[in-house]
């Protein structure tokens, strides 16, 4: 039963899901080394991270204590019009923390000697017996198992599945992160202790508080993180995504390297189209920066003795909130199907494949149908009537950031299993 002390298991990638399988492979008696592109440690990916009671649940079982200081919580979700009313509001209790708390969280579990920086994976060799990394620098490791937990532009994935690119989804989204210190007390009164949002025509802003500088949580001391998602073409993408070199950036931009004028543009139309209280987080934000958004979806995620987990595998556009719960139950289902059937490898992977491919399917769909009203461009009657569907207060309140969806396939799944011998 147990995958036994002396199996070894290659990681590449050392961020949320890479750390995630790590603790829960090392929890089970593997060896674990952890290869991260990165030279120095990671920091300050995204700002704020909506949490999943799932996310929690994963996280003790891999031997994390949490600390109840993990995060911010709110009690409700709020929408204000342009004129600064509150639309409409409904309880939906929930943690907010940062990606920079969380990766701390596991790092810290993961012994040095483990966590290789600076290490780019090249290519993967599979035998009968073993799996071999090679990496950009010459050097090489072996495994009984190589996880794939690479990201967006994973290696891995690009080995076996090259037509499995990210596709541009036609809008980007804006994102900042404001000190409450800087806040008037009106707009605090409004935004904290909420998850908000306001909805212009074809766009979306939300907003939730996170934990300052240092992981402080106390009032006074937190950060309001927003994100305000924008429709931008090809061509308008393209133009964003230039320097003030000229030089056009491939995927994203660094923030610091975004031209003046692009900001300016985006912070004058924050004061025309957004409730007065989002407009006052935009223009307090010291360096607001931009991510184009993607959608991703691996064709499988087990390759004999490799499996690919986290955004590696699926990106789902945010608005489900649920890329680092998708990738701490994409870890926990690899490391419960090597648990049960470790002697044999390739076909636990397919276990663990089994219960992940569809549900990471399902995440992508559902998060296409919630951004759709967004897209640039809406080409199919699809689209159409899920944008009409998914735009109202009510609707954007009750699915932002909410994995119930995913529950109500497993009820209906569960129905069908049930009713399938009287068929
Ligand atoms: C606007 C926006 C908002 C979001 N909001 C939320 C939210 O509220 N809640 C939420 O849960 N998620 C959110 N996400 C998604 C979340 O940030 C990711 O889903 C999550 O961090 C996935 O982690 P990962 O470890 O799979 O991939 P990544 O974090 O991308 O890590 C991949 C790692 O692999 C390394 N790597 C890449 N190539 C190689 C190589 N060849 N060799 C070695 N190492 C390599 C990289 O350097 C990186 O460290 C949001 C994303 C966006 C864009």
């Amino acid at each position: 039963m147990s995958s036994g002390p002396d199996k070894t298991a290659i990681v590449i990638g050392g961020s949320i899901a890479g750390l995630i399988a790590a603790l829960l492979l090392q929890r089970d008696g593997w060896i674990v080394d952890v290869f991260e592109r990165v030279e120095s440690e990671l920091a300050g990916r995204g700002a704020g991270i909506v949490t999943h009671p799932d996310l929690f649940s994963v996280l003790r079982s891999a031997g994390i204590a949490i600390p109840a200081d993990i995060g911010v919580s709110v009690e409700s979700r709020r929408v204000f019009g342009l004129d600064g009313k509150c639309l409409a509001e409904r309880p939906h209790p929930q943690i907010l923390t940062s990606w920079d708390r969380l990766y701390q969280e596991l790092r810290q579990c993961i012994p040095d000697s483990r966590y290789h920086k600076g290490r780019t994976l090249e290519r993967i060799e599979q035998g009968e017996e073993a799996v071999v990394a090679r990496f950009v620098d010459g050097s090489s490791a072996n495994g009984d198992l190589l996880i794939g937990a690479d990201g967006l532009r994973s290696a891995t994935r690009g080995q076996y599945f090259p037509a499995a690119q990210p596709a541009y989804v036609g809008y980007i989204a804006w994102r900042g992160l404001v000190d409450e210190a800087v806040l008037p007390v009106a707009v605090i009164e409004d935004l904290f202790g909420h998850f908000a949002f306001a909805l212009p025509d074809g766009e979306q802003m939300l907003g939730y508080p996170v934990a300052g500088p240092d992981n402080e949580n106390r009032p006074g001391h937190r950060r309001y993180n927003w994100v305000w998602y924008r429709p931008a073409d090809r061509s308008t993408l393209r133009e964003l995504l230039r320097d003030e070199t000229g030089v056009i950036h491939d995927v994203s931009i660094p923030p610091p390297l975004i031209r003046p004028e692009v900001v300016l543009a985006m912070r004058r139309a924050a004061e025309q189209v957004l409730a007065p209280q989002f407009a006052t987080l935009v223009r307090l934000t010291p360096q607001p920066f931009f991510q184009p958004i993607y959608d991703l979806e691996t064709p499988r995620m087990a390759i004999g003795r490799v499996a690919l987990i986290g955004d590696a595998a699926f990106v789902a556009r945010p608005h489900v909130g649920a890329g680092v719960t998708k990738a701490a139950q994409d870890a926990f289902a690899m490391s419960a199907a090597l648990a049960q059937d470790g002697g044999d490898i390739p076909g636990a992977l397919l276990t663990f494949e089994r219960k992940r491919l569809g549900e990471g399917n399902r995440i992508v769909a559902r998060a296409r149908h919630l951004g759709a009203y967004m897209q640039a461009q809406i080409e199919t009657p699809e689209e159409r009537a899920n944008a009409a569907r998914f735009r109202t207060p009510e609707a954007i309140m009750c699915d932002t950031a909410s994995l119930e969806f995913l529950s109500a396939h497993e009820d209906g799944r569960n129905a069908a299993v049930t009713l399938s011998p009287l068929n």
